[in-house]
């Protein structure tokens, strides 16, 4: 496996927490063949995960977006998801900049790391179960042995790769968004809406709902 991609502070990462080269799900490794022939300045690999390597505080996203993070290479930037996150990092001191725009901005996150459940974009955004699990590998050791904390879970699907990874029933931590559910070693683990857009702008998550997660996060990190 590969592990050194550098995207400005994307850490030398370990091996095992990311293969830019990966192809083990057939139906992902197709799709962005044919997105990168559709779009040839496009990303188009598993996106590695940016930020702090020895960050207290993992945000775990769904999938990279197909003209956000798929097209630029770093989570969360390029589309809409984005605007609200790294907003928000940016308020509680986890980011140096509002806004990420793309690879060599020059973004830097304070003890903090993004990563996604699944690095691979899938179509209509819908990993399904087995591209899930496939790729929890990744996930579960860029979280054995770190330094991280508290986890913060945008969505369902995150939350359940995480509890996955801590090899935990998935029956037996609810999801509930700003609920904090204790796992093992003395990391919480936060639960929030997905900032999409869909979810932003039907205000099904507002801004100070979000704030309301990173106070949560912060009193988490605080506690440890
Ligand atoms: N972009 C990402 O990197 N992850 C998401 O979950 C959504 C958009």
């Amino acid at each position: 496996m590969t592990g050194s991609i550098n995207h400005n502070n994307s850490v030398d990462m370990p091996g095992s927490w990311y293969d830019g080269n990966c192809r083990r799900c057939d139906r992902l490794a197709g799709f962005l063949d044919a997105v990168k022939i559709e779009h040839p300045g496009y990303f188009c690999k598993p996106v590695p995960p940016f930020g702090d390597h020895s960050a207290e505080l993992l945000v775990v996203g769904l999938a990279p977006g197909k003209h956000g993070a798929n097209a630029t290479g770093r989570p969360f930037t390029g589309d809409y998801a984005g605007v609200l996150l790294y907003q928000t990092l940016y308020k509680f001191g986890f980011a140096s900049k509002p806004v990420s725009e793309h690879v060599d901005d020059g973004l830097v996150l304070h003890n903090c790391r993004i990563t996604n459940a699944v690095k691979c974009l899938p179509p209509q955004n819908k990993p399904v179960g087995d591209e899930e699990k496939n790729c929890n590998r990744f996930l579960s050791s860029e979280l054995s042995g770190s330094d991280v904390k508290v986890i913060l879970a945008l969505g369902l699907l995150a939350h359940r790769s995480i509890l996955r990874s801590f090899a935990m029933k998935l029956s037996s931590r609810k999801f509930g968004h700003n609920r904090v559910h204790a796992l093992e070693d003395g990391v919480s683990l936060v639960n929030s809406y997905h900032c999409s857009r869909y979810n932003t702008q039907t205000r099904r998550l507002t801004e100070s709902m979000f704030e309301d997660v990173f106070r949560t996060v912060q009193a988490e990190l605080a506690h440890g």
